[in-house]
């Protein structure tokens, strides 16, 4: 499972992440991390057999977590350029057969450089 980790001023001080290993025993793999004395957000892979256990100690410790489902491509603005597919960094996003272009959600990590990229604005992140 992957999740997205949310969390405010409060919270950037403390030692969350290392606390939800000890609680949970879960080998949490940290994929992305973005975190200043203001906020932090955190892209977690975590096996999937602690996945509730862990996703309810960071609520726990009031952290907002968000699962899966980061990235949507709106196949109506999509056309299939291809442009995308040279900027993912852990090619998720590939070209089936016709040429028409999809996103593995399980390779994701949320890097968004693929939205940033998209000529047609066809490639939409979750908040
Ligand atoms: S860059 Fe945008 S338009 Fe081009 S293939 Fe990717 S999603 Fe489609
Ligand atoms: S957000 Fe990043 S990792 Fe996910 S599909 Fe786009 S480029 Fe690839």
């Amino acid at each position: 499972m992957k999740a997205r980790l949310k969390f405010g001023k409060d919270r950037t001080s403390k030692p969350i992440i290392s606390s939800v290993i000890l609680k949970t025993r879960a080998p949490i793999n940290i994929l992305r991390a973005e975190i200043d004395e203001s906020s932090g957000e955190v892209l977690i892979e975590v096996p999937d057999e602690k996945a509730k256990k862990t996703v309810e100690a960071f609520k726990e410790m009031g952290v907002e977590v968000k699962v899966g489902g980061f990235i949507e491509l709106l196949r109506e603005k999509c056309i299939d350029c291809g442009h995308c597919i040279t900027v993912c960094p852990v090619e998720a996003i590939s070209a089936k057969k016709d040429l028409t272009v999809v996103i593995d959600p399980q390779k994701c990590i949320n890097c968004g450089a693929c939205v940033d990229c998209c000529p047609t604005r066809a490639i939409e992140t979750s908040q």
